[in-house]
């Protein structure tokens, strides 16, 4: 089966033509999520155009198109129902008929963290589980879930889908998205600096000034000795294996994935959360093994397949 896949982010749209598990061919084209979708679609549908051209494969031959989109869709509506600060005037648009008249195709839109769950779990580190979690670990957190070999839905698409929100910390920090203790407000480069003040010492430490901090510098200071690093970096990694427990009592998965780009740390983070969930998930006779994500960027482009083999 091929597809016609986009992987919509804030500053680069991922377009690609998708078959048996492989990028045919692909194509990123700069995209502003300030500027919104709708002037963007003709870009888009001309890249997939040449992209199909390229590839010397028809129109007729494609299945589908595929949207990943980096906000809640409600897959069952096919339609965008809550941006955050990235193409706000999705949910205004009609998608399905817009790429129905440029294509001639059925249209599918999902969020874009539950679409490389799908990758991964199709063609990915999450390989063969019907039951799965994903949790990517960047400036936010996202937490996907699939059962019996599909996404969870729900009527107002949250199932499933915000797992980087379930809360860790009581009395946590407050979070964007108005909730306390979040996962992504305790363990998200976003909140990096903030965490990071927070720790003993941090006035003289080696990052005090920054008002960005990546998981790689951190890790670095932390290497380096610096106290404040160390603390915030295990108060991170605390809240990641917190919310691994949590998605596992939620979810019940034969497999967690962990994808983003702090997992080229997966050497020092696996084992140490691995650990963790073997001492306090409660899943009788059995440990959930925690995997890192290997398709990275191609994660969501590659889950259009599967999405489109049970949509249709
Ligand atoms: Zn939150």
């Amino acid at each position: 089966m091929t597809a016609l896949a986009i992987d919509l982010g804030g500053s680069h749209a991922a377009c690609a033509l998708v078959r048996d598990g492989c990028i045919v061919a692909g194509k990123g084209i700069p995209a502003d999520g300030n500027t919104g979708l709708g002037g963007l679609l003709p870009a888009i549908n001309e890249t997939l155009f040449e992209l199909m051209r390229t590839a010397k494969v028809d129109r007729a031959q494609c299945s589908a198109v595929v949207l990943g989109f980096p906000g809640i869709a409600v897959a069952r509506e096919n339609r965008v129902v809550a941006t955050n600060a990235k193409f706000d005037d999705a949910p205004n648009l009609d998608l399905t008929a817009l790429f129905k008249e440029a294509f001639g195709l059925p249209f599918f839109i999902e969020n874009d963290a539950r679409l490389a769950l799908l990758g991964e779990s199709a063609f990915g580190a999450a390989r063969g589980a019907q039951d799965a979690v994903m949790v990517t670990l960047g400036s936010g957190i996202g937490g996907a879930a699939m059962l019996n070999g599909r996404l969870i839905e729900s009527k107002h698409g949250l199932a499933g889908t915000i797992g980087g929100h379930l809360p860790v910390a009581f009395n946590g920090r407050q979070c964007t998205c108005g909730s306390l203790g979040c996962a992504e407000s305790e363990g998200s480069t976003t909140f990096l600096p903030v965490v990071y003040r927070e720790q003993p010492g941090a006035a003289g430490g080696a990052l005090a000034d920054r008002k960005a901090i990546g998981f790689a510098e951190l890790f670095e200071a932390a290497e380096a000795g610096d106290k404040p690093a160390i603390a915030a970096l295990d108060h991170c990694m605390h809240a990641w294996e917190v919310l691994a427990v949590g998605l596992i009592h939620a979810y019940d998965p034969e497999v967690v994935v962990f994808g983003g780009s702090v997992m080229k740390r997966e050497a020092e983070i696996l084992p140490r959360l691995q650990k963790y969930v073997a001492a306090h998930a409660w899943t009788p006779n059995r440990t959930v093994p925690l995997r890192t994500a290997v398709l990275g960027s191609n994660a969501a482009l590659l889950g259009a397949l599967p999405l489109v083999e049970y949509s249709l």
